[in-house]
């Protein structure tokens, strides 16, 4: 097979975090899917890469070792998918290990005010989702979704979990340079995940592009699960226009209902430089 044909999705979650697979039903589920190229990237940890790689032991499939960061740059969240990194290295783990600590802390204040707001035992109920794992606003949602509260995820989203609603707390995240340092320091590819679910305007994006590649970022994805052709063209334009390389990832959690497939992704246009042309 040549390298161009293969088919690469370089961001997807396990239950090590917000996703509802093991990392080894993710490897299969994604060699079902006939994907040569996986990026585990789960959020703020790499704790499921070990049993990720054991799966693919004598299987076609190659496991590209990844994270998802969260960052702050001008008091906004970005994401930022790490690939290629070493999960081993001491910058990156100690980020990693701060942040899961912060999750912690952010998680008891969001049951706090759900609990203040008349809905008691979200921390509890979160937190037994999560399992061992660092709890996510996804661990929330799910908790309101079970208890009747909301019709689906992104209404809980819509009415409880984000800015000026009942369960939405200020997370203290590390800043955007920062988080590019960590990824690099492990070796990795810093890429900014989905440019356009921040719904920035024009004005914004460009700063953000600007300061992105000032802070020595790598990457733009390009192409990202149920992307439209109109949206992929504009996000392989701000790749051009400040010389990024362009990833393609499906931020699969898991839930085919209600989000994108696994390794189901548009080709990235042949001018754009794919990042794993970099590792
Ligand atoms: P956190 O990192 O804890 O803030 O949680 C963010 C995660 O929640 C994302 O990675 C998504 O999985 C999920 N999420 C965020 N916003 C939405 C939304 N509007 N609808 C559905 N899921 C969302
Ligand atoms: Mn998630
Ligand atoms: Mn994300
Ligand atoms: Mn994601």
């Amino acid at each position: 097979m040549t390298h161009m044909n293969c088919i690469y999705d370089l961001h997807t979650h396990t239950l090590e975090s917000d996703g509802k697979y093991t990392p080894s039903e993710l490897i299969e589920h994604a060699i079902q899917a006939g994907i040569d190229f996986l990026a585990i990237t789960d959020h703020d940890t790499t704790s499921g890469l070990e049993e990720a790689y054991q799966a693919t032991t004598n299987r076609s499939i190659k496991l590209i070792a990844g994270v998802e960061l969260s960052v702050k740059w001008q008091e906004k969240n970005f994401h930022i998918v790490g690939l290629n990194v070493d999960p081993e290295n001491k910058i990156l783990s100690k980020g990693l290990e701060k942040h899961r600590q912060e999750r912690e802390l952010r998680a008891i204040k969001i049951g706090q005010r759900l609990e203040k707001y008349g809905i008691p035992g979200a921390y509890i109920g979160a937190k037994q989702l999560a399992g061992n794992n660092a709890v996510t606003r996804n661990h929330f949602a799910r908790f309101l979704v079970d208890r009747g509260l909301a019709k689906n995820i992104r209404d809980v989203f819509k009415h409880y979990l984000v800015k000026s609603k009942p369960g939405y707390v200020k997370t203290n995240w590390t800043s955007m340079e920062n988080g590019i340092h960590q990824i690099k320091s492990s070796g990795g590819i810093p890429v900014l995940a989905h440019p356009l679910r921040y719904r920035l305007t024009g004005s914004w994006m460009r700063k953000l592009l600007v300061a992105f590649k000032e802070a020595e970022g790598v990457g733009l994805e390009i192409v990202t699960g149920n992307c439209t052709a109109d949206n992929m063209h504009t996000c392989a334009g701000y790749a051009r226009r400040y010389g990024l390389s362009g990833s393609v990832g499906s931020d699969y959690h898991g839930h085919e209902k209600e989000g994108p497939q696994l390794g189901k992704l548009k080709n990235i246009p042949d001018d754009i430089l794919p990042v794993w042309k970099q590792w």
